[in-house]
């Protein structure tokens, strides 16, 4: 169960961490994309906060929402409305069940239903899932989010921009992967 609480603390410091690492996302994805990811993320957790300080969420449904809409409508690129529809997919199941482990799950599906993609193709789901799964199976850490995010390095991508690369991919992290690893190391520091 995740409380309205709990959650604002979450995406609080998911935003503080996108703003201090954006650097590091645009490094990640100048190797293997475009060098925009943090670019994008900070615009988008720029949006976060002034929506939330606009207007405090009742619940955890109306939080995440808020969430979505303002990285729909500011981060752009790939990511923003993947992590909208995941965001959004979880407002949506928030208003019947708070369950942690569930609400990750619906989120990883919107991934990868927006994306038309799965694990192993060297995207967020390669973090999404693992953490969906570990959730499920009673815990999660930041070691284990950090090796989902290690997977990533020498997967081949096949989605994203990344897969213009073909082999040359391989030996980078993927850097949606890396801005998903904040998000749930973020929770981990709240539910851990
Ligand atoms: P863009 O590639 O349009 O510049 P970003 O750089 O903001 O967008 O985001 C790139 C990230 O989006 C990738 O690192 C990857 O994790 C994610 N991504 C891209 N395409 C997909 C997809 N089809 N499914 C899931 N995630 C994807
Ligand atoms: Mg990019
Ligand atoms: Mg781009």
């Amino acid at each position: 169960q995740l409380t309205l609480d709990e959650a604002t603390k979450w995406i609080n410091s998911f935003v503080e961490k996108i703003e201090h690492n954006s650097a590091t996302l645009n490094e990640l994805d100048t190797a293997i994309g475009d060098g925009d990811h943090g670019t994008n993320m900070d615009r988008g957790a720029k949006a976060i906060s002034e929506a939330l300080s606009k207007k405090s969420p009742e619940n955890l449904s109306e939080l995440l929402k808020t969430t979505a809409f303002a990285m729909i409508q500011k981060v752009g690129g790939a990511s923003g409305p993947l992590y909208g529809t995941a965001l959004l997919d979880m407002s949506k199941a928030a208003k019947e069940n708070d369950d942690l482990a569930a609400l990750v799950q619906v989120g990883a599906d919107g991934i990868k239903r927006r994306g038309q993609s799965d694990v192993k193709m060297k995207t967020m789901i390669d973090v999404w899932q693992p953490v969906a799964d570990d959730l499920q199976a009673g815990s999660l850490s930041t070691d284990q989010v950090t090796a989902a995010l290690n997977s990533t390095k020498d997967m081949v991508a096949t989605k994203g921009r990344a897969s213009y690369l073909e082999e040359k991919s391989a030996g980078h992290l993927d850097p949606g992967s890396q801005s998903s690893a904040y998000l749930f190391e973020s929770l981990v520091e709240v539910i851990g």
